[in-house]
């Protein structure tokens, strides 16, 4: 439904530049911004010309060198700082999440303390950077190596995450002396803004980490820009391919973390009422809105029927509606991607799955204008629809039923995505068989989002990862970084002499 002039709010989200708030002014093209609960636009956000990418870009190559060359001491102070203040004010950026995005408070706060936690690992920096060092390796001569940091980063996010994502990068980067460009979602700029107003205040200089929104025009901008060094984009996997082959064309490092579609393979030997919870938390949180979300329940027969029975038991006892009124799932992120989701529902009733529950008929616990879509579990989904295929992003749980173990590893392995999967089992040596046998990159046993821990590395295989560098964890730092060997003599007096062979063993 088109917007009249009279429902465009005042509100103008602007860019963080520089270490101030900046907004282009009158000439500048504005994005609609809403309240998904609400299904009304809140505000509008400036989205950047190439003219305001390189006005942020500039600022943050200035601010690189006395950023690179502060003290390692100086930059945990100030990254301590920014993490306490976080810590004391994660209430208020998490109703700012809840508003732009719809998911529920508490998953708000859930998806802080995931960045928070990141934050917390890359704090540990000076052990990481530490580089290495080897005596003697001929005579009177040793050889030491260091990383450097890259220069200027851009961090391109996707709307799901709006906090944590940009916090899977943004505290490495700067922790390893580098200064970011932050492109968040246009959907829900706000916690990208909010954030970088908090670095500032926490003490970070000027220009080390900037803001822009905006839309492909931004991102293609920064993708080709000279002096941005390093990409990391996370997003949809067309998107994701693209921004890999663009930004590889113009010689930059690039991780590219793209879409998925994550299994949950359920043996006949598992507790079910575990399974049918874990289906449930990772079918619905959010929405279905993750990267992880579990949305293909490939069930070793006979537990299907069973466990069909006890997930939809579980679901008539899920309550839709505004995140801020204590409800266990909110809405999706726009209206036209709330009837895209719904689409794939009337596509599998025409391919031929059973709708066990449908949420087009929810009733939400909210404003009848949001973007509404209730819990839908679906069975027997041909594996050659497209709602088996395709990514969905929205709260429908499909049910895929097969005869064997083997059966079910290898609808897993012909898939196109390989972010996560899990294993459901008491059978130590089929879950021992399964994570080696499984063509995916993070893999949970009776573990239904196996998102790993920050000192561990986050990304997937396939279509769901451009690039060969996780996110966080030492591949982040290394990522970040780029390495020196300095190989050193210092003669005794009366060395010399010509010797023009290679240097040998002997
Ligand atoms: P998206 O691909 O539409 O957008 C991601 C980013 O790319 C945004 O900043 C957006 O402004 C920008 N963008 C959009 N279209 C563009 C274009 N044509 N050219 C250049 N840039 C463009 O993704 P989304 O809808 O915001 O997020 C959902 C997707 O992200 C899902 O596919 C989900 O699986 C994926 N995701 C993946 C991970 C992961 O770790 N693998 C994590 C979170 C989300």
């Amino acid at each position: 439904m088109p917007e009249s002039a009279s429902a465009v709010p005042d509100e103008r989200i602007p860019h963080w530049i520089d270490g101030a708030p900046v907004d282009p002014g009158d000439g500048a093209r504005l994005g609609p911004v809403h309240d998904p609960a609400l299904g009304s636009r809140t505000a509008s956000v400036v989205l950047a010309a190439p003219a305001d990418v390189d006005r942020a870009v500039a600022s943050a190559a200035r601010a690189f060198p006395a950023w690179r060359d502060l003290s390692m001491a100086r930059r945990q102070v100030i990254l301590f700082r920014f993490r306490e203040l976080l810590n004391a004010r994660r209430e208020e950026l998490a109703a700012i999440i809840t508003g732009q995005h719809g998911k529920v408070l508490p998953d708000a706060l859930g998806e802080i303390a995931r960045g928070q936690e990141v934050l917390e690992f890359a704090l540990g920096f000076p052990e990481i950077l530490k580089g290495a060092f080897s005596r003697n390796v001929s005579n009177g001569v040793d050889v030491h190596s260091f990383p450097e940091p890259v220069g200027v980063c851009a961090v391109i996010s996707p709307f799901n995450f709006p906090a944590m994502v940009p916090m899977w990068f943004f505290p490495v980067a700067l922790a390893a002396g580098n200064t970011v460009v932050l492109k968040p979602s246009e959907k829900d700029p706000s916690a990208a803004v909010w954030l970088a107003a908090l670095l500032t205040e926490a003490g970070l200089p000027d220009g080390v980490l900037n803001v822009v929104h905006g839309d492909k025009v931004a991102v293609d901008a920064l993708l080709t820009h000279p002096e941005v060094a390093a990409v990391s984009f996370v997003g949809s996997t067309p998107i994701a391919a693209k921004v890999y082959e663009t930004a590889a064309r113009a010689g930059k490092r690039v991780q590219a973390l793209g879409g998925a579609k994550n299994h949950m393979l359920v043996l006949p030997d598992a507790d079910l009422d575990l399974v049918a919870d874990a289906a449930v938390n990772a079918g619905f949180g959010s929405a279905g809105e993750r990267c992880m979300a579990v949305s293909v329940v490939v069930a070793v027969e006979p537990v299907a029927d069973a466990l069909l029975a006890k997930t939809a038991e579980r679901m008539a006892a899920l309550r839709t509606g505004d995140g801020r009124r204590g409800c266990d799932m909110g809405p999706l992120i726009t209206r036209e991607h709330r009837d895209k989701v719904a689409s794939y529902i009337e596509l599998a009733e025409q391919d031929g799955a059973a709708v066990v529950v449908d949420g087009r008929g929810v009733v939400p616990d909210g404003d009848p204008g949001g973007f509404w879509l209730g819990p839908t579990l679906l069975d027997r989904v041909p594996t050659t629809s497209k709602v088996y295929t395709e990514e969905i992003f929205g709260p429908v749980l499909s049910v895929v039923r097969v005869a064997s173990y083997e059966e079910g590893v290898r609808l897993i392995n012909s898939g196109a995505f390989g972010n996560g999967t899990a294993i459901f089992t008491r059978d130590g040596g089929a879950a021992r068989r399964f994570q080696h046998e499984v063509q995916v990159g993070m893999i949970g046993v009776n573990v239904p989002i196996p998102v790993p821990v920050a000192f561990h590395s986050f990304g997937g295989w396939k279509a769901s990862a451009f690039g060969d560098t996780k996110a966080y964890g030492t591949q982040g730092f290394h990522f970040f970084t780029r390495e020196k060997a300095v190989t050193t003599r210092w003669p005794d007096t009366g060395h010399g002499g010509i010797d023009l062979g290679f240097p040998r063993n002997d």
